[in-house]
């Protein structure tokens, strides 16, 4: 889609500011009933599509990427844009600065169409945490979009977008690309610099894209990845042009299932799984049955180590730093009672009125867990167990390339399903937190639909990839989105 746009571009068939007004109109038409946007940036957008058409007119080259319109979500800064992570507490937040992905989106020439919604601070699995209000999926409007990144999801999903970013703490690019039949891929930990992301997990997530194709994922990959000295935690490795690697040649490649990833779902769901299976087996692909005996561990696991790193990273939204203070005038709408005057009384009520429930959550958790005393009972423990979980990862991927399992247990469910039963919801990100715990790379991509109340609705699947190897995931998924 981005090669075709761009080819159309170059050859004058349309100029990059009417390409950004088409999808402000649809953006217009669809977003009042799918609400991936919180933020449109009509005016940054068209001053980027304007520099392309002159660039165009001059007859200068242009690349891929330039002017080509895109969301971000918004736990994202981009300079000078409102930036809130859904959340009431960031709720007047103006981001100074760029977020090192944006600088380089920018510098690619990408056009930017605005911020969208996720659950508060990423933290959620279908975009209903939001403080703002939640996505719906454009598949079917009574479902959800899958989350944290559901607005981005939706938005590609919707055509209000070519491509989007969204973060990936646990699987909050995978799950929703899953739910809105979309590709999404979360890159190795260290591939993408998280400078200028609002930090929530920050031994687990990264920054990835979404598009229609994975083409368009390895285009936006492309821009985004490389060592950055704001993030010490980005790898030395060269930039590279991932959609080199797009040959759709698979023969040989040692592809691991897990056979007790796939029993426990449903019927449906299992044969979409297994078509998968067979059409990389009719592609030449080696199937092979591996074994990752503490991957089943990995779900709480997540679940201790995350709570810990939020109630850390949200420690800095004290209402004096940042955004809502409900000493501030400025919010007095808050109902603060009578207005607290001391410095503590401002740490409390600025958290109580500006964080929701999920995230309390969290921090409680979190608390608990790194609290002295239960220290090495939860946080240590959970560490160990993660690095077991890593081990089983490296002996695996000496036999196989690469590992394939499922994104979610089922398609889209329904708006309010989980809302009550937290548990549930965490369910939902069984399958998707052990790349995160471990740091691989993992992508989604759609596979067969699932019949679900007589309405076909999409379902991905995953690959997972050795460390720092996008190359092998995107050209394997491409594989399969060209052959199936
Ligand atoms: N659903 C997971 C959670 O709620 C993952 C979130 C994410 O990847 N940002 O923590």
């Amino acid at each position: 889609m981005i090669r075709e746009l761009h080819e159309k571009l170059i050859n004058k068939g349309i100029t990059a500011e009417q390409l950004a007004l088409d999808y402000f109109d649809v953006i217009k038409k669809k977003d009042k009933d799918i609400f991936a946007y919180l933020t449109l940036t009509n005016e940054m957008a068209l001053e980027q599509a304007r520099g392309v058409d002159a660039k165009i007119a001059r007859g200068e080259k242009i690349e891929l990427l330039e002017g080509i319109p895109g969301a971000i979500k918004d736990n994202l800064c981009i300079s000078g844009v409102r930036t809130t992570a859904s959340s009431k507490i960031l709720d007047n937040y103006i981001a100074p600065y760029d977020a090192t992905v944006i600088k380089r989106l920018k510098e690619a020439g990408a056009v930017f169409l605005g911020k969208t919604n996720c659950d508060e601070f990423a933290m959620g699995s279908s975009t209903e945490n939001s403080a703002y209000g939640n996505t719906k999926n454009p598949l079917d409007i009574t479902r959800v979009p899958g989350g944290s990144s559901g607005g981005s999801a939706a938005a590609v999903a919707a055509q209000e977008a070519v491509w989007s970013l969204g973060t990936d703490t646990g699987g909050s690019i995978r799950q929703p690309a899953s739910l809105c039949g979309v590709v999404g891929l979360k890159p190795t930990y260290g591939r993408v610099s998280r400078h200028g992301a609002i930090a929530m997990a920050s031994s687990l997530e990264q920054i990835g894209p979404f598009a229609k194709t994975v083409e368009d994922v390895a285009i936006i990959l492309s821009a985004i990845a490389g060592q950055d000295k704001m993030d010490a935690t980005t790898a030395h490795s060269s930039c590279k042009d991932y959609t080199k690697y797009l040959t759709g040649e698979v023969k040989g490649l040692k592809i691991g299932i897990v056979s007790e990833y796939i029993s426990g779902l449903g019927e449906k769901e299992k044969k979409s799984i297994q078509e998968v299976i067979d059409t990389y087996r009719k592609l030449g692909a080696e199937i092979r049955e591996i074994q990752l005996p503490y991957s089943k561990y990995s779900l709480p696991v997540y679940y201790i180590i995350q709570p810990c790193e939020v109630s850390s990273n949200l420690a800095r939204y004290d209402g004096i730093r940042y955004g809502l203070s409900v000493n501030d005038e400025k919010d007095s709408d808050f109902p603060t009672g009578g207005m607290p005057k001391k410095l503590l009384e401002t740490y409390l009520d600025s958290r109580r009125y500006g964080l929701g429930a999920e995230v309390k959550r969290r921090i409680m958790l979190g608390t608990y867990a790194l609290s002295s005393g239960y220290y090495d009972a939860y946080y240590l423990k959970a560490q160990k167990v993660r690095t077991l979980i890593k081990k089983d990862f490296e002996k695996v991927f000496e036999d196989v390339d690469l590992i394939l399992i499922p994104t979610a247990l089922s398609p889209a469910f329904k708006i309010g399903e989980k809302t009550e039963d937290p548990l549930a919801m965490y369910l939902e990100d069984i399958f998707t937190v052990t790349a995160n715990v471990v740091g691989v790379p993992a992508i989604s991509v759609p596979g067969p639909e699932v019949e679900v109340d007589g309405k076909k609705l999409p379902f991905g699947f995953q690959l997972m990839g050795k460390w720092f190897d996008e190359e092998n995931v995107l050209n394997a998924a491409h594989a399969y989105e060209i052959n199936k």
